[in-house]
């Protein structure tokens, strides 16, 4: 799973149809740092907990 945010806020995205995914001016993740306390979009969470988040892949594996 990749983690977008946009620059200069704390949210991190997960669902590329998340309405606030950001497409210009983002910092990306590939992955979760456990010791990394990442706050993620309510959006995002809820839209994976439906089943409708449309999560952006690793490009490589
Ligand atoms: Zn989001």
């Amino acid at each position: 799973m990749i983690y977008r945010r946009r620059i200069n806020t704390y949210q991190w995205h997960f669902c590329q149809n998340c309405q606030a995914w950001p497409t210009d001016e983002y910092e990306e993740r590939k992955e979760r740092a456990a010791t990394d306390p990442l706050d993620l979009c309510s959006e995002c969470q809820t839209k994976l907990l439906r089943g409708e988040c449309d999560a952006l892949k690793r490009s490589m594996p």
